[in-house]
C-alpha cells in the first residue's frame, strides 16, 4: 500500500524533528498535490495504523489537497488545470510543464503550548 509508505517516512520526518521536544505533537500538517497519487482517506487511516503505539498517536493529521500547476509552453501562462480536462486554462494546450502537484510536503507540525 503506497499511502503507508508515505505515512511511515512522514511519522518518521516528525519524529525527528520533534525529537528535542518535550511538548506533545497536536496536529500535523500536510498539503498534497492532485497528482500525486496520494488519497487522503487512505493516508489518514494508514497514518492512524503507523502512529498508534506512538507518541504521536493523539496527533491529527490534517490534509489539504493543492491543485496541479502548469506552465504552458504554447502561451507560456500558468494555470491550474483540473480533471477530467487537463489542459492550459487558457489556450486548451496540452504541450505544458507541471510546475507543481506531485509532492506530498509537510507543511506544519502543532505542538501541545506548554505554559512554564
Ligand atoms: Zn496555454
Amino acid at each position: 500500500m503506497h499511502e503507508l509508505s508515505i505515512a511511515q517516512a512522514l511519522f518518521e520526518q516528525v519524529q525527528s524533528i520533534t525529537a528535542h521536544e518535550n511538548s506533545r505533537v497536536m496536529m500535523i500538517a500536510v498539503s498534497i498535490g492532485t497528482l500525486s497519487g496520494v488519497d487522503s482517506e487512505a493516508l489518514d487511516q494508514a497514518f492512524r495504523i503507523t502512529v498508534d503505539d506512538t507518541p504521536l498517536k493523539d496527533a491529527k493529521l490534517q490534509i489539504e489537497k493543492v491543485p496541479a500547476r502548469v506552465i504552458c509552453h504554447s502561451c507560456n501562462r500558468e494555470s491550474s488545470p483540473a480533471f477530467p480536462f487537463f489542459a492550459c486554462q487558457y489556450c486548451n494546450s496540452f504541450d505544458f510543464e507541471i510546475v507543481s502537484g506531485r509532492d506530498l510536503l509537510l507543511k506544519s507540525i502543532e505542538l501541545e503550548s506548554s505554559s512554564s
